[in-house]
């Protein structure tokens, strides 16, 4: 039983709480409560118009309840008299089903009642711009290959080193951070954990970072593609299911391939059934797809994958298995929800060992290279409206997820992509003008 939050106020000095949900674009909003009215707020939850947020609802609803999660209390670390809870969304007595956090603990459950647990990992890749968005902040940074520049990387040591010590407060596990492959691009990697603590971690950490490098007066940004030339930011996730205590990782066999298990493998091949679906998730903006399939950065490599393969330890598939117990899912990027990332990979993984579904071969080759030597391997969807047509069809991710989560997102991502269309480039002038 946790103590009462005003107990936990007054004895970690929290004057305020910001309760605070991730609304289906990755959007955190929050209000901003004094500890002396958080125990009513804890009961009754904070109340918000949910369609003044991405959440597919009309003006005329009823209020949305937003009841914090007293377990995911977070102090910040750049504000310590503010207490960040993550929450649950309500609406009239019920629990509002295209809730984010409450999608993935759904699947979660379902995940349970099965006797799995997942843990995953992310690796969320940012960049450092100046304020207005628009430049690497850093004109020095301009390396061909920047990737691990020392110099790029100690010019942001304040930044970086208050974000890792963050981390290292919050008791998260941080072990190491780097200047990634584009110029002005970093990565801070912290411990895998389960499933939902990852993702309130996940959803934090953008919050955090934004938060510090705008205190140093820069732009912290994970926007996929920021700059067509330079690579886009992923964010890979590690996965591994687990027992129903935590204690054993079902994906460990030391005698399997590559040390991953039967069980790893069907979890696996249920990634590759669905993985044209996932990408709606996993790559869920129109900006999402000038990072997949994209052509080759000056770095001289995308490091996103165009197809939907599976490899060892090699960083051209989908799908990577580095190493024994995991593997790593390539496909998702900055844009990804923290928390519906996780629940749809976790459903197609769930049907994949329902389907005892075979991912087929491993591909020793340089997808990049030699990819046109596999013409069986499905491509990944060219656009967001190829990928939201994938996930119109796939009924299985669909129930895993819960049909109420999935009509909401493709109906707000449909209008997405039709603002899209209904913009006219100056690529469309100058091609089409002396048509
Ligand atoms: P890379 O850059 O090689 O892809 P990183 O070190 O940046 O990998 O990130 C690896 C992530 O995978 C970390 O979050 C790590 O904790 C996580 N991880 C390691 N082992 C497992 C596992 N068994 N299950 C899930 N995640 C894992
Ligand atoms: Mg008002
Ligand atoms: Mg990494
Ligand atoms: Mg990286
Ligand atoms: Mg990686």
């Amino acid at each position: 039983m946790t103590a009462a939050l005003s107990e936990i106020a007054r004895d970690r000095g929290i004057k305020y709480f910001q309760i605070s949900y991730t609304d289906l674009f990755g959007v955190m909003r929050a209000k901003l409560v004094p500890a002396s009215a958080i125990d009513g707020m804890a009961r009754d939850g904070a109340g918000f118009a949910g369609f003044a947020t991405w959440l597919d609802m009309t003006p005329a609803h009823p209020d949305l309840f937003a009841v914090p999660d007293p377990d995911s209390l977070i102090q910040l670390p750049w504000k310590p008299e503010v207490g960040w809870v993550a929450a649950d969304l309500w609406m009239d007595g019920a629990e509002v089903p295209q809730a984010p956090r409450g999608t993935l603990k759904r699947v979660c459950a379902a995940a349970e009642a099965q006797g799995y647990r997942l843990k995953h990992g992310v690796e969320c890749e940012f960049f450092l711009l100046t304020p207005d968005g628009r430049a690497v902040a850093d004109a020095a940074d301009a390396q061909e290959k920047p990737c691990y520049d020392i110099s790029a990387l100690m010019r942001r040591y304040e930044v970086i080193r208050e974000i890792c010590d963050a981390m290292q407060s919050l008791g998260w596990g941080a072990y190491q951070n780097d200047h990634e492959d584009a110029n002005g691009q970093f990565e801070m990697n912290w411990a895998y954990d389960d499933a939902l603590k990852t993702a309130d971690r996940h959803a934090f950490f953008k919050y955090m970072a934004r938060s510090i490098a705008e205190a140093h007066g820069l732009r912290a940004s994970f926007m996929p593609k920021p700059f067509a030339h330079l690579t886009g930011n992923g964010c890979h996730a590690h996965v591994s299911l687990w027992s129903r205590d935590g204690e054993t990782n079902l994906f460990d066999d030391p005698a399997g391939e590559l040390g991953v298990s039967a069980l790893g493998y069907h979890f696996l091949g249920g990634i590759l059934a669905h993985a044209p679906a996932l990408a709606a998730l996993a790559a869920p903006t129109v900006n999402s797809y000038k990072r997949l399939n994209a052509p080759r950065t000056s770095s001289g490599a995308t490091w996103s994958p165009n197809t939907v393969t599976y490899g060892g330890n090699n960083r051209t598939h989908m799908i990577r298995i580095p190493g024994g117990g995991r593997f790593e899912l390539r496909l998702g990027d900055g844009a990804v929800n923290p928390y519906l990332y996780p629940a749809a990979l976790l459903a197609a993984g769930l049907d994949g060992l329902a389907t005892r579904a075979d991912p087929g071969r491993r591909l020793d080759i340089d997808m990049y290279a030699e990819g046109h030597a596999v013409t069986d391997a499905p491509r990944l969807p060219l656009n967001l409206l190829d990928a939201l047509r994938a996930l119109e069809a796939d009924a299985t991710l669909t129930a895993g997820l819960g049909a109420g989560t999935v009509a909401a997102l493709l109906k707000l991502r449909h209008d997405e992509w039709r603002g899209y269309m209904a913009h006219l480039t100056e690529w469309e002038r100058a091609q089409t003008l002396d048509c």
